[in-house]
C-alpha cells in the first residue's frame, strides 16, 4: 500500500501537470488520518498556489426568488413542503436585485450569482433575469454574472449569454448512483444535460457538490470525477446545512477535518479550476476555516440563499490574517490555458498589517461586574 507522503507527492505532481489522480488515490485522500491532515492541506496548497497564487475570489449570492419550489430536493430549505421557515418571495425587481448586488460588489465581490428557486425558468423569467443583468451592469460594468435558475433549454442558455451572463451554475450535488435518494422529481442526467447546454452556449460552467448528506467516500469520488469529466470551470463545494423542517434536518455527519479532506479531494481532482468553499463553511469548518483557504481559491461573501453567513468583514479579515489577498476586478481567475488570458502576476508582498487596537475590548463582564462571565 502507498504511504501517505508518497500519495501526497504523487497528487501534487499530478496536480501541477493537470493529470488525473486514480480512483484509489482519490479515495486514499478521504481515508487519511487526523495526524496526516496538515500534510494533506499543505500538498493541496502547493497545487492551489501553482494555479491561483494567494488570490481569493469573492462571490455574492442574490436570491431572486425564494422558496415555494415544486421540486423535492431533500437537502433544500426551499423544497416542496419545506417547514424550514425560510423567506418566501417571488421575483425581485431588477432594481432591487441590482441594489443587493451592488452591496456585494462594494464588499469586494467580483462575481454576483443570481439564483431563483424552481425547476427551471420560463422564457419570461429569462427576460426578467436579462433585465436584472442589465441593471447590475449599469452600475458595475466589470462584475461577472452567474445565473442559477434550474434546468435550461438551449435557447434560454443562449439568451442568458447574449444578455451578458458570464457563467451558469447547476450543481450535480452527489453521485449518479445515489441521486434518487436525495431527489425524486428529477435525475442526475437532467442536471448533466443543463451543464452541457450552458457550456454549449458559451457560458462558463459552474457545478459542484453537497457533502454531508450521508454519502459514502465512493459517492464523493464519483461526483468529483463526474465534474472533472464535464470540464467545468468552477466547483462549489457545499457542506449540508441541516435545516430543521427538511428531510435531512438531522444529518450532522461532518467534522472540520473531514471537510478539509473533501476540499483537498476537489483540489487534487480538479487542480486548475476554481474550487469554491460554499454553504455550510461556518457551521462545519468553524475555527478551521482559514486552513481551507490553503486549498480553495474562492468563497462566498455574506449570506447564503436562505441562511446567514458570517459577517463580510470577518471574511475579509480572515483572508488577510491567513496571508491571502482578495482577487481584484479585472484579474482573470482561471489560468491562461483555460481562458487564453495571461495569468495574473503574484502581488508584491504588502506592508505589514497595522495594529488591531479595535480588537482590544476592555472586559465589562464577569468577575467584578454584575454580568455573567464569558465562559
Ligand atoms: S435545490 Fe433548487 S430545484 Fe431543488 S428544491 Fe431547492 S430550489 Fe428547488
Amino acid at each position: 500500500m502507498i504511504g501517505p507522503m508518497d500519495l501526497l507527492n504523487t497528487l501534487v505532481d499530478k496536480g501541477l501537470r493537470r493529470a488525473s489522480p486514480t480512483r484509489e488515490e482519490a479515495l486514499a485522500v478521504l481515508a487519511t488520518t487526523d495526524d496526516e491532515l496538515l500534510d494533506v492541506v499543505a500538498a493541496a496548497g502547493k497545487v492551489r498556489r501553482h494555479w491561483f497564487g494567494r488570490r481569493v475570489k469573492l462571490n455574492y449570492l442574490v436570491n431572486l426568488k425564494s422558496g415555494l419550489c415544486p421540486e423535492d430536493c431533500s437537502y433544500c430549505s426551499q423544497r416542496l413542503g419545506s417547514k424550514a421557515g425560510v423567506l418566501n418571495y417571488t421575483w425581485l425587481k431588477p432594481g432591487e436585485a441590482a441594489e443587493a448586488a451592488h452591496a456585494g460588489v462594494a464588499g469586494g465581490a467580483k462575481r454576483v450569482c443570481l439564483v431563483a428557486s424552481g425547476r427551471g425558468p420560463t422564457d419570461r423569467d429569462v427576460e426578467r433575469v436579462a433585465a436584472t443583468i442589465a441593471a447590475i451592469k449599469d452600475k458595475n460594468e466589470d462584475v461577472e454574472i452567474c445565473a442559477c435558475l434550474g434546468f435550461l433549454s438551449e435557447r434560454q442558455a443562449e439568451r442568458l449569454r447574449e444578455a451578458g451572463a458570464h457563467a451558469y451554475n447547476h450543481n450535480l450535488n452527489t453521485s449518479e448512483e445515489t441521486y434518487a435518494d436525495i431527489c425524486t422529481t428529477h435525475g442526475f442526467e437532467d442536471r448533466v444535460d443543463t451543464v452541457r447546454k450552458a457550456k454549449h452556449a458559451g457560458l462558463s460552467a459552474c457545478s459542484g457538490l453537497i457533502a454531508g448528506m450521508g454519502e459514502s467516500d465512493a459517492d464523493l469520488v464519483d461526483v468529483i470525477f463526474a465534474l472533472r469529466e464535464l470540464d467545468v470551470d468552477s466547483v462549489p463545494v457545499n457542506f449540508l446545512i441541516p435545516f430543521e423542517g427538511t428531510p435531512l434536518g438531522e444529518q450532522w455527519h461532518l467534522t472540520p477535518q473531514r471537510c478539509l479532506r473533501i476540499l483537498a479531494l476537489a483540489r487534487f481532482v480538479c487542480p486548475d479550476v476554481e474550487v469554491r468553499l460554499s454553504a455550510g463553511r461556518e457551521i462545519h469548518l468553524r475555527t478551521l476555516q482559514p486552513l481551507a483557504l490553503h486549498i480553495v481559491n474562492s468563497i462566498f461573501l455574506g449570506d447564503y440563499l436562505t441562511s446567514e453567513g458570517q459577517a463580510g468583514k470577518a471574511d475579509l479579515e480572515m483572508i488577510t490574517d491567513a496571508g491571502f489577498e482578495v482577487e481584484e476586478a479585472g484579474t482573470t481567475t482561471l489560468p491562461e490555458h483555460r481562458t487564453g488570458v495571461p495569468a495574473a502576476e503574484p502581488a508584491p508582498a504588502g506592508a505589514p498589517p497595522g495594529g488591531r487596537a479595535d480588537l482590544v475590548a476592555i472586559r465589562r463582564r464577569g468577575a467584578g461586574t454584575d454580568l455573567p462571565p464569558n465562559a
